[in-house]
């Protein structure tokens, strides 16, 4: 596999494409949003130096990561002669489906779609399609240059071909592929989900305020990262997402997300990316500071 492309350039778009980029693969990233296209490129380019100053990479590989990166709006001009296509878009089952209707009608017949949804059903995606045995889920996680995880889902007519196909390939750009099955949330998010819900939920019935619940549980279960912190990191839209999914899919009122997180998803607080979430951030920084709001 040689050619990549990206769909979607938020978050999770820019990290698949930096770390591609990186390891020598010609990435087509696309987006609807030319401003998402632009920010994402500032992103790599800024991720791309924070490496430099770890002394990780030196400026010649940064250089030869940004020439392998083509960005684009048209989808039919972003996958024309691509091996892979990994999907990263909004986190909506309905969307999907659309894009992988597009991707089967424009991509080449041999190519393999993989989508880098955090809980929506590979089978369902992949059933709009007439290729569901090159329909494969491939989760990275966030930040995508530097965490190692890659969930591998086997959606349910996903042949051994392609899964080993992209097992091998995550493991060339430096990732650890773990293979599961298609169920909602996988595995990183069935646990990870109703673990930072519960700590809405603590804020919410007032048992702790955000940094005390963050506190607990970095110096208590040596957590990096609080789950009210890492919430705002994923995006608190695609916490609700997942959540909703994981409800609607096993039926279980335990899965149903904190009237809180619906609240502040309703009021465009987003976490990092909108700048607010339990924490506020500085505009185009990562530093966080609590809001006044949630303070006990
Ligand atoms: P995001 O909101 O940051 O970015 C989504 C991008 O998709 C936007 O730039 C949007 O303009 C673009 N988009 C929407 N419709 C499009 C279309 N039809 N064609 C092309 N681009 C389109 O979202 P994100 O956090 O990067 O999440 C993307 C995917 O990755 C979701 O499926 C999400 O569940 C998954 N994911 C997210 C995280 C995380 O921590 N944020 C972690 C793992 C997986």
């Amino acid at each position: 596999m040689k050619a990549i492309s990206v769909i979607g350039a938020g978050t999770m778009g820019n990290g698949i494409a930096h770390i591609f980029a990186l390891n020598g693969y010609s990435v087509r990233l696309a987006d609807i949003s030319p401003d998402a296209l632009e920010k994402a490129l500032a992103a790599i380019r800024g991720n791309l130096d924070r490496m430099i100053q770890k002394e990780r990479i030196g400026e010649p590989e940064k250089a030869r990561a940004l020439a392998n990166i083509t960005t684009f709006t048209d989808m039919g001009q972003a996958v024309s002669g691509a091996d892979l296509v990994i999907e990263a878009a909004t986190e909506q089952e309905a969307l999907k489906k659309k894009i992988f209707a597009d991707l089967d009608r424009l991509a080449p017949e041999e190519c393999i779609l993989a989508t880098n949804t955090s809980s929506i059903s590979i089978t369902a995606i992949a059933s709009v399609t007439q290729r569901p045995e090159k329909v494969i889920g491939m989760h990275f996680m966030n930040p995508v240059p530097v965490m190692k995880l890659v969930e591998v889902i086997r959606g349910y007519s996903t042949s051994d071909e392609v899964a080993h196909a992209i097992m091998e390939l995550s493991r060339q750009i430096g990732k650890m592929p773990v293979e599961v099955n298609d169920y909602p949330g996988f595995v990183a998010n069935r646990i990870l989900m109703p673990m930072i819900n519960e700590a809405v939920y603590a804020l919410y019935e007032g048992v702790a305020g955000v940094l005390e619940i963050d506190t607990v549980m970095k110096m208590g279960m040596a957590h990096p990262m609080g789950p009210l912190q890492l919430a705002d990191f994923i995006g608190l839209d695609v916490c609700l997402s997942i959540l909703q999914v994981l409800h609607a899919g096993f039926g279980n009122p335990k899965y149903a997300p904190c009237p809180l997180l619906v609240n502040m998803v309703a009021a465009g607080k987003l976490g990092l990316k909108s700048g607010e979430g339990f924490y506020q951030y500085a505009a185009g920084s990562k530093e966080l500071v609590v809001s006044p709001r949630f303070r006990k």
